[in-house]
Protein backbone atom coordinates (compact mmCIF):
# COMPACT_ATOMS: atom_id res chain seq x y z
CA UNK A 1 0.00 0.00 0.00
CA UNK A 2 2.79 2.66 0.92
CA UNK A 3 4.38 1.31 -2.19
CA UNK A 4 1.34 2.15 -4.21
CA UNK A 5 0.94 5.70 -3.33
CA UNK A 6 5.02 6.12 -3.75
CA UNK A 7 4.43 5.01 -7.22
CA UNK A 8 1.37 7.39 -7.64
CA UNK A 9 3.42 10.32 -6.25
CA UNK A 10 6.13 9.51 -8.50
CA UNK A 11 8.43 9.31 -5.70
CA UNK A 12 7.76 12.95 -4.65
CA UNK A 13 7.01 14.19 -1.06
CA UNK A 14 3.42 15.20 -0.75
CA UNK A 15 4.42 18.69 1.31
CA UNK A 16 7.48 19.98 0.31
CA UNK A 17 7.35 18.82 -2.86
CA UNK A 18 11.08 16.83 -3.48
CA UNK A 19 11.87 13.37 -5.01
CA UNK A 20 12.98 11.00 -2.32
CA UNK A 21 13.34 7.17 -2.30
CA UNK A 22 11.08 5.20 -1.12
CA UNK A 23 13.13 3.52 1.90
CA UNK A 24 13.53 7.91 2.98
CA UNK A 25 9.70 8.44 3.05
CA UNK A 26 6.78 7.09 5.56
CA UNK A 27 3.27 6.76 4.95
CA UNK A 28 0.81 9.14 6.70
CA UNK A 29 -2.87 9.29 6.68
CA UNK A 30 -4.44 11.82 5.24
CA UNK A 31 -7.61 11.84 7.48
CA UNK A 32 -6.22 10.70 11.24
CA UNK A 33 -7.55 7.80 12.16
CA UNK A 34 -9.12 9.51 15.28
CA UNK A 35 -11.82 11.89 12.64
CA UNK A 36 -12.65 8.47 11.06
CA UNK A 37 -10.00 8.17 8.50
CA UNK A 38 -9.33 4.96 6.85
CA UNK A 39 -6.50 3.05 6.14
CA UNK A 40 -6.44 2.44 2.56
CA UNK A 41 -4.98 3.87 -0.67
CA UNK A 42 -7.33 6.58 -1.09
CA UNK A 43 -5.97 7.86 2.79
CA UNK A 44 -2.60 7.10 2.17
CA UNK A 45 0.07 9.73 1.01
CA UNK A 46 3.82 9.18 1.44
CA UNK A 47 5.99 12.30 2.80
CA UNK A 48 9.87 12.48 3.65
CA UNK A 49 10.53 11.79 6.99
CA UNK A 50 11.45 15.26 8.11
CA UNK A 51 7.89 16.44 6.92
CA UNK A 52 6.19 13.59 8.55
CA UNK A 53 7.76 14.25 12.11
CA UNK A 54 7.29 18.28 11.46
CA UNK A 55 3.27 17.04 10.99
CA UNK A 56 2.94 14.77 13.66
CA UNK A 57 4.69 17.45 16.01
CA UNK A 58 1.77 19.99 15.59
ZN1 LIG B 1 8.88 16.46 2.56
Amino acid sequence: MKRAAYEKQGGICKKCGKPFAFEDMEGDHTIPWSRGGKTDAANCQMLCRACNREKAGK
